[in-house]
């Protein structure tokens, strides 16, 4: 009696383990199943050959998913990077190209700018920390009022560098002084921007915009 309902069992177990047969059919298999472990054993052997290969299947579906978004955020990843480093670097070029190429006449002021006279040369001596350079022409011979004279011009400028960055360094006594020419070449000294047409010395322009600190 209890061969013959195994094999029954046994061939309606598949069905069971889908959940598709009828009340009294299941309630017959698991009745069965309490007291018989062949048939425990071949529903675990059904169970395995069902479910098993279905999460080893999701998990390497799943693990194939989880690698290629992985490259996926390693590649965006060293985008981002590379494309935030050569911003910095462009902006970094561009505010120190600024900060240098920005220059900007220091106007004229005789506590601080000086022209002193050595051994028959003439030095203009300037006493800030804010310079950050000078423009200057050297003498030439222009004609004022029917007169030929030899004249100068320079002047000073600062740029956002020196006049924000450069304090820092915080130079004390700091002082520029350089050669102008000979007391004997130079009549007059002007301060002041001045600009050349092509090499040519615009003397209305120079007297114009600049200032006759020296000479008569
Ligand atoms: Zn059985």
């Amino acid at each position: 009696m209890k061969k013959i309902n195994c094999d029954i069992i046994k061939d309606v177990l598949p069905l069971y383990l889908d959940g598709v047969v009828s009340n009294a059919t299941k309630d017959m298999v698991e009745e069965h199943l309490r007291c018989c472990d062949s048939c425990r054993k071949e529903v675990e052997i059904l169970k395995q050959d069902i479910i098993i290969p279905t999460t080893k299947n999701i998990q390497l579906s799943e693990a194939r998913i989880f690698k290629k978004l992985k490259v996926h955020f390693w590649k965006k990843n060293v985008f981002v990077f590379v494309s935030t480093m050569i911003a910095t670097i462009l902006l970094i070029i561009g505010l120190h190209s600024y900060a240098i190429l920005t220059e900007t006449c220091i106007p004229y002021d005789d506590e601080i700018i000086r022209i002193d006279e050595t051994d028959g040369k003439l030095y203009a001596t300037y006493q800030e920390e804010n310079l950050g350079g000078t423009v200057s022409l050297v003498p030439s011979k222009v004609t004022i009022n029917g007169k030929e004279k030899n004249i100068t011009v320079f002047y000073y400028y600062e740029t956002p560098w020196s006049k924000y960055i450069q304090p820092f360094w915080g130079k004390d006594d700091f002082k520029n002084t350089f050669y102008l020419g000979d007391k004997d070449d130079i009549d007059q000294i002007y301060y002041g921007e001045f600009e050349l047409d092509g090499s040519e010395i615009n003397y209305a322009n120079i007297a114009g915009n600049s200032k006759l600190i020296w000479g008569d």
